[in-house]
């Protein structure tokens, strides 16, 4: 069953990828926000809030799970305070120390690659749960596996470098849902396999196009694609081809869209 629950609430937005990240206003600005609750038994729902770009809120049974948590902390004052807070690189549409502290992470693990780990300020040490590509951990009867992610072309190679930064896979009750953080179509993600749900970035220059990212969807066979990462520098994707692509080669998968940009116009 899917509830989607349109949501009005303030938030701190801005978007980017790599250093060069576009800031748009640092005020508090009005977004009518989508929520999607996929129930697939009582007790285990996965409810997905976009918050922006590559961030967002997830609440899985009684877990709260923040994803790449940046933007300030007030765009997550509607949710509960994290279990688990899943970074997955250095750049600022992904990590963002002031947002971080001004959150309650009080209980909160914090899952990083050790890049990320080594920009956090001490006082997070203790909380933090270093993982490198293929390792993983238990948390909460959660396990999280930490998964390549990196540029194919040479052009986008520094980008994202391989072993530095991970995208993860979250296993819980029988569900495994996949996080791509940026990359693009690699081994890695194709030989993927049981995924329910598919959390896929695309955009240029940083990740990759539509087509490879429908491509490798299409290889290792998600139940459900959600389109994430999605705007570039200058250009947003075409989500709608993605779409289109993925249904063409598999009208098995279901891509479902979700408003990741709540306030900007597309
Ligand atoms: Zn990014």
């Amino acid at each position: 069953m899917k509830i989607l629950i349109p949501i009005t609430m303030s938030c701190l937005f801005f978007i980017g990828c790599k250093e060069e990240k576009k800031e748009t206003d640092t005020k508090a600005m009005e977004a009518q926000r989508e929520t999607e609750v996929v129930e697939k038994e009582p007790g285990s729902s996965f409810e997905i809030n976009p918050v922006s770009h590559a961030s967002a809120v997830f609440n899985w049974g009684d877990h709260t799970i923040y994803l790449d948590p940046v933007g300030g902390a007030e765009a997550y004052k509607d949710f509960q305070a994290a279990d688990l807070i899943l970074i997955t690189d250095i750049h600022g549409d992904h990590l963002d120390i002031a947002t971080l502290e001004g959150l309650d992470t009080s209980n909160a693990k914090i899952i990083a690659p050790a890049a990320v780990a080594e920009k956090l300020p001490e006082s997070f040490t203790s909380q933090v749960d270093v993982l490198a590509n293929g390792e993983s951990k238990d948390r909460y009867g959660i396990t999280i596996e930490a998964i390549p992610m990196y540029n194919l072309r040479e052009e986008a190679k520094d980008f994202h470098v391989k072993g530095r930064g991970n995208g993860y896979v979250l296993s819980y009750k029988g569900e495994r849902v996949y996080f791509s953080g940026d990359t693009e179509d690699i081994s890695e993600m194709r030989s993927l396999k049981n995924i329910d749900k598919a959390f896929i970035c695309m955009n240029l220059p940083y990740t990759m196009t539509v087509e490879k990212a429908a491509d490798a969807v299409v290889d290792f066979k998600p139940k459900q694609v959600y389109p994430y990462h999605y705007r570039g520098r200058p250009d947003v994707s075409d989500v709608s081809r993605f779409k289109e692509l993925v249904n063409k080669g598999d009208s098995g998968i279901e891509v479902i869209q979700l408003d990741w940009y709540p306030s900007e116009p597309f």
